[in-house]
């Protein structure tokens, strides 16, 4: 029996065999000699990836075409070329049949020999065809190493997910029926990954250090993703720790389970709103079961993680239509495409950036594709007539971007009303204030949206530094850092002085101590993961707001992160007992 730790990500236990799975970065490209009679069936496989990477490049280019114009397609026109370039492969086949080497070798060499010889040209024409034969020949080799991220698609068993990291495009695709739990060795606790693991009620622990090799394929697992344990070959006794545990949970479930219908209030009648976070539309099924009183954050970027396929508008107002009708009378906020950063869409041309999280994402991203935007913006509003929807714009840090947004908003509503759609006047539109920026000016922007939320996993990682996904850096992602807490101070109190409501719906809002400190500095709404939910009301129902203050007034004149959390988990804890007591 072995025990590895790492961040407890997405609560719960699950138990089986480990399935192990690479990057395809990470899987060894064969290197051998071939015999004389093996080479025409190597040339042959060669021809048959080819032939796979061709359509797939046709998919991407007339996906490109339809969604981001012919500009980004004619990248793709020029990888086909390139697929179909005489040249290329007859090099690559009188070095097959010259060197008796695999395929996937001979690939390698000649994408090198090509690359090396036009690095060193001036003509940066030439220069960026090195990018596109990397590209090409990478598609073509994984083909031909039958691109293991495919498994996890369809998998015919249950098992234990391991791997380095995992894209958002792994996590929308996966066979959900039979993923256990997930094992990863990157990111952080408010990573996509945890984050979907989370919407997917899917045991998960992250940032457990070098679990592909200290974990064989078909090692029996114990996760616990509420500690973070991950135990390997479990002997009897743990085995029936973690069944007691199971069991506990499932117990604390029940009892909060009875929260479900009462209001979020505290004890001296201060009413603030929970709300869920939701990432693709049939968890909106269980926010309104777990007490939640609307979404306050719909991550719509997760719609365009689809294989093969990327949602045009009929498709994306269906979407929305679907999680507006189940939430009737109950407010829906759709955050418009919050793409690049650890999002990334290579289909937009997005990707390669050198610093993708300082770099072309979310709302930047979508005031230079204003086709998607538009797109995007005309389902919204179509889908309005079936609920009551807001429209929140991600990653604002200039009121430039802000003004942008909204004409492009007000074009979609006249396109919307040239297309005989009935829109009612009056839809919110308000602003995430998630970059340090953004909340030192939140008095200027208050002034022209008609709401904030603040987003603490990208706020805490622009203030502080530190990459959310990066599990070396990960214990510094902390959103108690008293830099950080005073930014949510003055954007609350800017949003209101502005008259303008102000929430929360970054993970920081699931935590009961985070929203004992959240309640006492004014926040009026919370938005968090369903699941996340009772524990916190349980919390606002148990507390004064006199008190909430006092605490937080305290909290706010402490010097560290750990300080403040230690002091505020003190007083959740004081808080519950109470309430168990009476
Ligand atoms: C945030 O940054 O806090 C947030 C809620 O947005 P996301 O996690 O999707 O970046
Ligand atoms: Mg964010």
């Amino acid at each position: 029996m072995r025990e590895y730790r790492g961040f407890p990500a997405s609560p719960g236990i699950a138990r089986g065999p480990a399935l192990l799975f690479f990057d395809d970065e990470e899987v060894v490209t064969p290197n051998f000699v071939l015999a004389e009679r093996d080479i025409d069936g190597e040339w042959a496989r060669l021809l048959v990836a080819v032939e796979k990477a061709k359509a797939e490049v046709t998919v991407l280019r007339d996906r490109a075409h339809d969604m981001a114009g012919a500009e980004q397609a004619s990248i793709f026109d020029a990888h086909l070329l390139m697929l179909s370039d005489p040249d290329l492969f007859e090099n690559v086949e009188k070095r097959l049949r010259s060197t008796f080497r695999n395929i996937e070798r001979v690939l390698i060499e000649v994408e090198t020999e090509f690359v090396d010889r036009l690095s060193g040209v001036e003509d940066p024409q030439l220069q960026e065809r090195v990018a596109d034969i990397q590209d090409v020949s990478r598609r073509i080799l994984g083909h031909l190493l039958h691109a293991e991220r495919a498994t996890l698609a369809k998998l015919d068993r249950d098992v234990v997910v391991v791997a380095r990291d995992l894209l958002p495009s792994d996590m929308m695709n996966m066979d959900r029926e039979h993923v256990l739990a997930l094992i990863t060795e990157a990111g952080g606790k408010t990573s996509h990954v945890a984050i979907l693991a989370r919407a997917f009620e899917m045991p998960a622990v992250l940032g457990v250090g070098e679990a592909l090799d200290a974990i064989g394929a078909g090692t029996p697992l114990i996760v616990d993703g509420s500690s973070g344990l991950v135990i390997a070959d479990p002997d009897a006794a743990a085995g029936a720790r973690a069944e007691l545990t199971r069991t506990r949970e499932a117990e604390r479930v029940r009892e909060l389970a009875g929260l479900r219908d009462l209001p979020a209030v505290t004890t001296d009648g201060d009413r603030v709103l929970l709300k869920a976070n939701i990432e693709v539309p049939d968890e909106a099924d269980s926010v309104l079961a777990h007490g939640a009183e609307g979404v306050g954050l719909f991550r719509s970027e997760f719609l365009f993680f689809k294989p093969g396929h990327i949602p045009g508008e009929d498709e994306q107002y269906r979407a929305y239509r679907r999680v507006l009708e189940a939430m009737p009378g109950h407010p829906v906020t759709i955050r418009t495409l919050d793409i690049g950063g650890d999002k990334v869409l290579p289909d937009f041309g997005a990707g390669g950036e050198k610093n993708p999280l300082l770099g072309w994402r979310a709302i930047r991203f979508c005031l230079s594709k204003t086709e998607v935007f538009l797109a995007q913006l005309r389902a919204i509003l179509r889908a309005s007539a079936h609920g009551d929807v807001r429209i929140m714009f991600p990653m604002i840090s200039t009121v430039e971007e802000l003004d942008q947004a909204r004409d492009l908003l007000a074009t979609a509503r006249s396109e919307c009303a040239r297309r005989c759609h009935d829109i009612p006047d009056r839809i919110p539109a308000g602003i995430m204030i998630e970059v340090p920026s953004a909340a030192i000016a939140s008095d200027i922007l208050a002034a022209r949206c008609d709401f904030f939320s603040i987003g603490t996993n990208d706020l805490t990682q622009y203030t502080l530094a530190v990459d959310r996904g990066n599990e070396r850096v990960a214990a510094l992602h902390d959103p108690f850092h008293p830099a950080v807490i005073r930014l949510i101070r003055t954007t609350i109190e800017n949003g209101k002085a502005a008259g303008i409501p102000v929430g929360l719906c970054g993970e920081m809002a699931a935590d009961p101590a985070a929203a004992l400190l959240l309640l006492g500095l004014g926040l009026g709404e919370f938005s968090m993961s369903s699941q996340s939910v009772p524990a916190v009301k349980r919390l606002i129902r148990s507390v004064a707001m006199t008190e909430a203050r006092e605490i937080a007034a305290e909290a706010m004149t402490m010097k560290t992160a750990s300080g403040i959390r230690g002091f505020l988990e003190d007083r959740v804890a004081g808080f519950e007992d109470a309430a168990r007591r009476r």
